[in-house]
């Protein structure tokens, strides 16, 4: 923490009223099975984990929250007196800046004067998630900013209060939603506040229903593989495959009283005469199966079976879905061809960012060597390798 709080001291200067430094982390998280079936009504199967923002906040009393990053240019100042709140044009000052604005909505609305509000903070965010990779650093950042605030504002322990923490994570979204602009589900915050050690979070995305799922790996271990290729076509084709999928749940609502994609079965498929349709909702209602497949998988300890799901989940993405992309689909077949390996697909929208695999223990170092040297032999860029365990949410340390 040394390093943090030299830096946040060169930043901010010593403090007059005696304020001490507290320090929080927010991890980043991967999904392991569930991708594109969020906004059909599915659940998803993320895990926190060990990257993430390490934050160092100062509580003040002069209604100022100054915010800054080690990772981009610029400080963040919202003078709360004069409710500075308008949308900066330096972007990633919008994530934190959507949070402060959501929650200061809210308090209005309620009629309520948080603590946070009449007092400010100064805070210094240092993170070792890549940006803009799937691995949800914007997340990691928003609900930080939220811990904080929420911190600051209420007399409750946020570290036991699930209650408090699904609120925080909901009012990230709508953050992210409304003010950033950035139309995602509710997974990444959810899976950023609400994650737990040794253990994978199943959630339905409709219901926010959720459960904990063992994720111990003993004999196996699981690698985040990053392309390096930019999610370049993620946002536009994530908006047609969404535009897809209501196509298919009309035609099938017309036989079926069903409300959801995630709802129908692989008989309804009959009633589509489209091909492209009928691939998307193939992939959406099989791919919901697997969720379920994993997660009694995990419970059983059967990472063979985990690792034929996330086979046959790419494939599903590839084909049938359409997601993939030339780096995404090299790089997992690169891995799956590769010894040790048990299973690979690619996790979040697609077109560039992550994918994982799962690896025997024993095997692991010369799997990391041969991938990366094989990936970039075949796409000529360089290979992102983080280790993968799975951790707790956002905490105070
Ligand atoms: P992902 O969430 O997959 O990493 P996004 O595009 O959703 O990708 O979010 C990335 C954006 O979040 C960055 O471009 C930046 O604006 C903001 N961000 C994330 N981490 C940091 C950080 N440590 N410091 C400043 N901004 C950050
Ligand atoms: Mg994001």
């Amino acid at each position: 923490m040394l390093d943090l709080t030299t830096l946040f001291i060169e930043r901010f200067g010593t403090s007059t009223a005696e304020q001490s430094v507290q320090y929080y982390f927010s991890p980043g998280r991967v999904n392991l099975i569930g991708e594109h079936i969020d906004y059909n009504g599915g659940q998803v199967l993320p895990i926190a984990i060990s990257q993430g923002i390490r934050a160092a906040v100062r509580p003040t009393t002069n209604k100022l929250i100054r915010i800054q990053s080690i990772n981009n240019n610029g400080e963040l100042t919202v003078d709360i007196d004069t409710e500075g709140f308008a949308k900066r044009p330096n972007n990633w000052m919008n994530y934190p800046l959507g949070v402060i604005y959501k929650l200061w909505k809210s308090q209005q609305k309620l009629k309520k004067h948080l603590r946070i509000f009449e007092t400010g903070f100064e805070m210094l965010i240092d993170s070792n998630l890549p940006m803009g990779s799937g691995l949800s650093s914007s997340a990691a950042l928003e609900v930080v900013v939220a811990y904080v605030l929420f911190n600051q504002s209420y007399k409750k322990n946020l570290n036991q209060n699930d209650f408090m923490r699904v609120t925080l994570a909901i009012l990230c979204q709508k953050a992210e939603n409304d003010f950033v602009g950035v139309k995602c589900g509710i997974m990444d915050q959810f899976a950023v506040a609400m994650s737990k050690q040794n253990h994978a979070l199943l959630l339905e995305c409709d219901t926010l229903r959720y459960q904990y799922v063992p994720f111990q790996m003993r004999k196996y271990a699981m690698v985040i593989l990053n392309t390096n290729k930019p999610r370049a076509l993620a946002d536009s084709k994530y908006n047609e495959r969404k535009a897809e999928c209501e196509q298919a749940l009309n035609i099938i609502k017309k036989h079926s009283a069903i409300k959801q994609l995630c709802e129908a079965t692989l008989n309804d498929l009959d009633f589509i005469d489209n091909p492209t349709l009928l691939r998307r909702a193939r992939h959406v209602i099989t791919e919901n199966t697997r969720v379920t497949q994993t997660a009694k998988a995990l419970i059983e300890g059967n990472w063979i079976q985990v690792g034929e799901l996330l086979n046959l989940s790419h494939q599903s993405l590839r084909d049938d879905y359409e997601v993939t992309g030339f780096e995404l689909d090299t790089l997992s077949s690169i891995a799956r061809h590769t010894e040790g390996c048990v299973g690979s697909r690619m996790t979040g929208a697609g077109f560039g960012g992550c994918a994982i695999a799962i690896v025997k223990n024993e095997l692991l170092e010369d799997f990391k060597i041969t991938v990366a040297n094989e990936y970039h032999k075949q796409t000529g860029l360089r290979l992102g390798i983080y280790d993968v365990s799975a951790q707790d949410g956002v905490k105070e340390l």
